[in-house]
């Protein structure tokens, strides 16, 4: 490659919302922003096992944009398989990945167990973690620390510069600026990372200077428009889902992402109980995971806002955190109403899996979703109405209230997406529609183009795409390997998610037949299909 040139790939997060890797090369050096983890359907997750698209070895450093898993969740494997350079973050982002990461590894050998567990059975290879807990352990000793607004040179030719991005605790959009072609003439990028709403608990709106050549930003709400809500109204709407969820000794359980919506519903739930606003009934917050996240914003708690003076989230009569697992198993024997709040977010992992095995079929629970659900996440299969789940093997008939609430997200919606790209104009050459879902990609590219963006310019890559960024425009590059997945598929339900629906219908229509007559009419009919 001539030293002149200036090239990224798409490694992730292209039309999908996981997986957010970008690898740059310019001139002699080569870097990657982000290197996330992929999530949801089995298709998507199994490009955690195979090799990276590009030599670890050969990635002189990272920049990453916060602390995700989806954007951080692969830097352990990354440093296992021989990257030997520095990763640079905002303070906030390694003090919350000193938890995250470990947490990810240990999930990592959780779910390789079990599965090589099935494997024996079938007399199949076992599989490795992706990385142990351990591998993250040793991942975070080559972290660096950097302030926000500050340029770094990380190599010759190479500035960067952090911008609050008000997504989560230390969230950044990253300024870019490369020397490109013979005259050295700088090229300015921006990565958006993820971006947050206005008005977002605890964080300023997000911050990013203007006038670029390339933008590389996010879409993950792309096509929705979110309900706005004051704080007071927040708390009030809040009010009502609990209140509706606890009558008659109900109990609510709240799938919550560890980081910042586990903080927000406590600091609003902890509100809503000191003013009367809803029963005290005790709120469990059973994730290690989250209580750790959430010592870690008591230490930043100087950099918060909308916390009312309040130096700590834990310290109340009414939260009981469960570190243990006998504590957390305690939980199922207490009667009466309560608040149960577990990770993950959207139900893939961690404790609330055991609590919705043992509520979703009664009737006296409501689970309240309250985030983005990927596309084959137990979390979005919920939202759309399932009447029966398999949660680790086992089917569950769901009769539990499911309820949703776009109240407390970190994503800007389209209207507040619209309004950030239209600030960081001047764009020069292209933007690139990341980190979305096929509907809210489209959806943001003609609400964009609306706004007076040339629709020509705004482009939305797919998994694997190569493009040379020049002074002059953006050059689509030839492949010189197959793409790793089929764009078909990725951000898709796939056959897994298809198979366990389609064996889910059966049984609720062998279940519904009027005798045994008409199963076995079913059955035979099934028989021929299958012929
Ligand atoms: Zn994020």
């Amino acid at each position: 490659m001539p030293d002149s040139q200036v090239i990224l790939r798409f490694c992730g997060a292209a039309r999908t919302v996981t997986g957010s890797c970008f690898w740059v090369r310019s001139g002699q050096s080569s870097f990657l922003v982000d290197c996330g983890l992929f999530q949801g359907s089995k298709t998507l997750k199994e490009l955690n096992y195979r090799p990276f698209p590009f030599d670890p070895k050969r990635i002189d450093f990272v920049l990453l944009t916060h602390a995700h898993i989806d954007h951080a969740g692969l830097l352990p494997r990354l440093i296992k398989e021989g990257f030997a350079g520095p990763v640079y973050m905002t303070e906030g982002t390694k003090d919350l990945l000193t938890f995250m990461l470990p947490d990810s590894g240990h999930i990592q050998e959780i779910e390789v167990e079990h599965l090589n567990e099935r494997k024996r059975q079938w007399d199949v290879p076992a599989v490795e973690p992706i990385y142990t807990r351990a591998d993250a352990e040793d991942a975070i000793r080559r972290f660096e620390t950097i302030a926000y607004e500050t340029w770094i040179e990380p190599a010759d030719g190479v500035r960067a510069r952090f911008w609050n991005a008000g997504h989560i605790l230390g969230s950044a959009s990253i300024e870019l600026e490369l020397s490109c072609g013979r005259e050295q003439r700088v090229l300015r990028i921006l990565f958006s990372g993820d971006i947050g709403p206005e008005h977002k608990l605890f964080h300023a709106d997000p911050k990013a200077p203007e006038n670029f050549d390339y933008v590389v930003m996010e879409s993950t709400y792309g096509g929705r428009t979110r309900t706005k809500a004051s704080p007071e109204h927040r708390r009030m709407l809040l009010a009502q889902e609990v209140k509706q969820a606890l009558r008659a000794d109900g109990v609510l359980l709240i799938p919550a992402f560890a980081v910042e919506r586990t903080q927000e519903l406590l600091c609003d739930l902890i509100r809503l109980q000191e003013s009367g606003g809803i029963p005290r009934v005790p709120v469990f917050l059973d994730s290690p995971l989250a209580i750790q996240v959430t010592k870690v914003f008591e230490s930043h708690i100087g950099e918060l806002e909308d916390l009312g003076g309040r130096k700590s989230l834990l310290h109340n009569p009414a939260i009981v955190p469960t570190l243990t697992a006998d504590e957390s198993k305690r939980i199922n024997g207490f009667s009466g109403s309560a608040i149960i709040m577990a990770a993950s977010g959207m139900c893939e992992a961690g404790r609330i899996r055991h609590h919705l095995k043992h509520w979703l079929w009664r009737r006296e629970a409501t689970v309240l979703l309250a985030g983005f659900q990927a596309q084959g996440t137990l979390g979005r299969i919920l939202a759309d109405g399932a009447s029966e789940v398999k949660i680790q093997g086992t089917e569950i008939a769901v009769r539990a209230t499911i309820r949703q609430t776009d109240l407390y997200t970190g994503h800007a919606d389209r209207d507040e997406l619209v309004a950030w790209i239209c600030g960081r104009q001047p764009i020069k050459r292209a933007v690139y529609l990341t980190h979305g879902e096929d509907n809210d990609i489209d959806a943001l590219r003609e609400a964009i183009a609306a706004a007076g963006l040339d629709k020509g310019r705004i482009i939305a890559p797919v998994l694997d795409d190569e493009i040379e960024l020049t002074g002059e425009g953006p050059m689509p590059r030839a492949r010189t390997a197959p793409r790793r997945l089929d764009p078909e598929v990725v951000g898709r339900p796939d056959w897994h998610n298809e198979l366990a629906q389609i064996s889910l219908d059966i049984k609720s229509q062998l279940d519904m037949a009027a005798d045994d007559r008409s199963r076995n009419i079913i059955l035979r009919r099934l028989r021929r299909a299958l012929e």
